[in-house]
């Protein structure tokens, strides 16, 4: 009998709030790398959207899981993992990575990102390793081109053949919804039940969230 290893999707992100599209490129990603299971990994303190933010508050750890755990119900494979959530300090996915081959060694993972991350992989902490430990699977972004940055083009090159996992491109409707345009639209007090659906879109109507 052959031992197939587990196929575990990674796929996290800030999620303030989770919105449709997030729920479209998981889906797309279970389906097309034939996932086992695909683990939605809420940041804790992502260090990226910090900086670029100016330090603008995120909803709560607890309310932006709470949003997660609304919009992956009734999938069995999405499993809610609380793992960058509950990490002290700044979320880096090569931590997640690590912790996750220790205690489940063998398993094959695949980080999915939208091209808006892809592109600045290379800014992302020990993100050779991180080639080299999953296979990045990513998905467009409004009408650009999916390309790696070159400092990762070249790295990738570099690489002789089999050493690194491969980067490949998952195919989804484009959708230009983003959480920044979810937030603006709830503060204007408009409908954001197209983009989010009417769970998430009644837990933030419930708890008051971005409305300031
Ligand atoms: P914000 O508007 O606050 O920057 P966001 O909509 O980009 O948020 P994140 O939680 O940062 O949401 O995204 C998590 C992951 O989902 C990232 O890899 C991001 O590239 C991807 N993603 C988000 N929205 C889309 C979309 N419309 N199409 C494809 N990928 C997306």
């Amino acid at each position: 009998m052959t031992n197939k290893s587990t196929r575990t999707g990674l796929f996290g992100g800030s999620f303030d709030p989770v919105h449709l599209a997030h729920l479209s490129l998981a889906q797309c990603a279970l389906q097309q790398l034939q996932l086992d299971r695909l683990l939605w990994l809420p940041a804790g303190r992502p260090w990226q959207k910090l900086a670029q933010k100016g330090g603008r508050g995120l909803a709560s750890p607890e309310h932006r899981r709470a949003m997660v755990a609304l919009m992956v119900q009734g999938e069995p494979r999405f499993v809610v993992d609380d793992s960058e959530l509950e990490r002290d300090g700044a979320s880096y996915t090569i931590d997640t990575v690590r912790a996750r081959l220790a205690a489940h060694p063998g398993e094959q993972l695949f980080l999915v990102i939208g091209q808006d991350q892809y592109e600045r992989l290379h800014t992302w902490r020990d993100w050779r390793e991180l080639l080299r430990l999953v296979t990045v699977a990513v998905a467009a972004r409004a009408d650009q081109e999916i390309q790696a940055s070159a400092e990762v083009q070249e790295y990738l090159q570099g690489l002789p053949s089999g050493a690194a996992q491969t980067v490949q491109r998952l195919a989804m409707p484009l959708t230009r919804v983003s959480s920044t345009q979810v937030r603006e639209m709830a503060a204007r007090a408009e409908d954001i039940r197209p983009l989010v659906g009417e769970a998430v879109a009644g837990y933030i109507a419930q708890h008051r969230l971005y409305q300031d």
